[in-house]
This record gives C-alpha cells, structure tokens and sequence, in this order.
C-alpha cells in the first residue's frame, strides 16, 4: 500500500513520485526518503522558469544530488547522465536521484500556449494538459485534479487559446492518479465527450478520489488502438509501471505545417516494489519499439518535468520567425530520452534489490 505525499502545492496531490507506507514481507520495497531530500530547492536557478527545481547535467552532477548508494546503481546512474549528454537536465534529477519526494518545487504556473499547429499546452505548473484541436472537435489529454482544477485552469485556458471547451470529443486519461482524472467527469458533463482509459486502472481502487464512472460511450484504451478523429490520429501503447494501467501516446504534429511525430509517455515517477520497476522497464522497451517504428522526434510529457515544459513553454514564447521549435528534439533527443530513463530504473532496480538483500 501507498500513498501520494502532498507535493506541489496545498491541496494538490502529485503522482511524481510516492513513499511505501506498509510493506509485505515478501515485497521488496524503498526506504521512506529523508525530510531533508524531499523538494530540495536549487537557489541559484529560483528565477528560472522551474521555479529553482534541480537539474542534473554530468555524471559528477548525478554523484552529487543522486542518492544511490549501491555499485551497480551508482554505475547506472553515470550512464544515465551519459545518455542525457546535458539534453534533459530537468528530466533527469526526476528520474534517476533515488529520493521519490524531491518535487516540492512552486513554480509560476506557465501561460497557455500553441506548441504545435491545433495542439496546445494548457496545464498548470506540475501537470502538462494537452488539447488536440480538429475540425469534428478536441482531443484532451488528463484532467487535472478537480472540477475546481478543471475551470479554473484547463476551461480558462481553453478560453484564452479560442477553444470551445464543448467542442472535446475524447477525454484520454493516461492513468488512475487524481492529478490527471480528477477533472474528467465536469468535463465530460460539458461536453458529453468519450472518456478512455485503460481497463486495469479504470477497474482498480484508487486511493484518491473516485474515478470517473464508465458510461455507454465511454472506452478502454488497448494497446496499438488508433484513435482517429478529424484529420488527427492517436496512437495508443500500454505501458505498465507507474500504474498497471497507464496509457502513452503518439501522434503526428506540424509545426507551421513541417511534420513530426510525437511522443508522450503516461507514467512519471518510479513505483516503489521491485515487480513494478521491473515491468516499468519492459514497458519503456515497448514504447521505444513504438517512438522507433514510427520515427518520433517530438517529447511530450503529462508533467512539467517530463518534458522540462515551463522551459519550453518560456522558450517557445519568445520564439521568432525561423527559429526553431524548442520541443523538436529530433530522434538523438528520443534516443537519449528513452536510454536515460531506462538506465535510471535499471539504477532503481539495482539499489532496491541491494537494500533489501
Ligand atoms: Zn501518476
């Protein structure tokens, strides 16, 4: 059993990361983090766009902020770093740092804003909130908390951007954590849109919150499904790990009209027990045969962290004419994404199973 810890603000419950508070004896498990590495705050960086959140550049950065003790996770943690070649620093003290509570971070919460021709960044500080706007409606990806949540950041958002928040069609819910369903079913009672989510989180207890009830047109999300809806498709792949149930996404974007492809994992922080961190890393290797087949070049994430999206939104703000999208990463970004994030759960795995020997 777990519990989400109260991280980003009064209130708000993050799925960033979360502590073992009971454990079976047969379960291996981590160690609760220590008050003094939770939401650690980097002061030199508190005027940045993440609000002063750490970041991990080089492999002596990750010997510094990273809390893995064991050999083998320590060695895994450099390559990760090496991965990252400086490319996801936000990402990767997330990922790869052994203390699960490190996001106690305020951050200014960033303006609503066009990333990709019809696709829109309309989140909060923690959560990334995507609306893929066609001409038979939207697509919206996670709800935030609450209905509070809903209005007041996903609806006045919308509003800001010039979308009709009754024009939603799908609402897809990448997996069971209130930050990301609790604002489904006002929307849904807006727009009378089709809720989707996996089966294994609709159907599980949730610890916070009551899961939006399935309707007659509402559906499960499977793995390879495409979801089609004007000229937009969304490509569905289940990804265990973070939930049983979580969902990512890939979907073609332009950008001025050049084309990409996009990539958005569902689940964010490592899970506690060694079951889970271990089918998190198959799942990775899942995606990865998805981000490679269908070439992608564009991260997305459903937390600013994921994809180091208030940077982006703040760079993307101030972009000029020809200037280049600061979310194309191109396949060596992808590339060294998906390598860092799996050699930081390899770093997981291996200091769990050393701590618990
Ligand atoms: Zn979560």
């Amino acid at each position: 059993m777990s519990v989400w810890i109260k991280l980003a603000k009064a209130g708000a419950i993050s799925c960033l990361a979360m502590v073992a508070v009971g454990t079976s004896a047969q379960q291996e498990t981590r160690a609760p983090v220590p008050a003094d590495r939770q939401g650690q705050i980097d002061a030199s960086r508190s005027h940045t766009p993440n609000g002063g959140r750490p970041e991990i550049r080089t492999a002596d950065d990750m010997k510094r902020l990273a809390g893995y003790t064991a050999p083998g996770a320590q060695a895994y943690a450099s390559l990760a770093a090496e991965a990252s070649a400086g490319m996801w620093p936000v990402t990767l003290y997330y990922r790869c740092k052994n203390t699960p509570g490190g996001t106690a971070i305020h951050a200014k919460a960033p303006q609503p804003i066009e990333v990709f021709d019809g696709v829109y960044s309309i989140g909060d500080d923690a959560n990334n909130i995507w609306a893929i706007d066609t001409a038979d409606g939207i697509i919206l990806i996670d709800t935030l908390s609450s209905e509070a949540d809903a209005r007041g950041t996903i609806i006045a958002n919308m509003v800001r951007m010039g979308l009709d928040p009754k024009r939603i069609r799908y609402i897809l819910i990448t997996h069971n954590h209130l930050d990301h369903f609790g604002g489904a079913a006002y929307l849904k009672s807006l727009s009378n849109a089709r809720i989707g989510m996996a089966q294994a989180d609709w159907e599980a207890q949730v610890t916070r919150g009551n899961l939006p009830l399935k309707g007659p047109n509402d559906f499960f999300l499977t793995d390879g499904q495409i979801i089609t809806l004007g000229d937009r498709s969304v490509t569905v792949v289940l990804t265990p790990g973070h939930t049983p149930g979580t969902a990512s996404l890939l979907f073609p974007v332009t950008d001025k009209g050049k084309p990409y492809m996009a990539s958005l994992f569902g689940g964010q922080g490592s899970p506690n027990d060694l079951q889970s961190l271990m089918t998190f890393r198959q799942s990775l290797n899942h995606f990865a045969d998805y981000t490679d087949r269908m070439q992608a070049d564009v991260v997305l994430s459903n937390h600013t962290v994921g994809d180091d999206g208030l940077s982006r939104v703040a760079k993307l703000a101030l972009r000029r004419d020809g200037e280049p999208n600061p979310y194309v990463v191109g396949r060596e970004g992808v590339v060294r994404y998906d390598a860092l994030w799996r050699a930081c759960l390899s770093a997981d795995i291996d200091q769990i199973t050393r701590t618990t020997k």
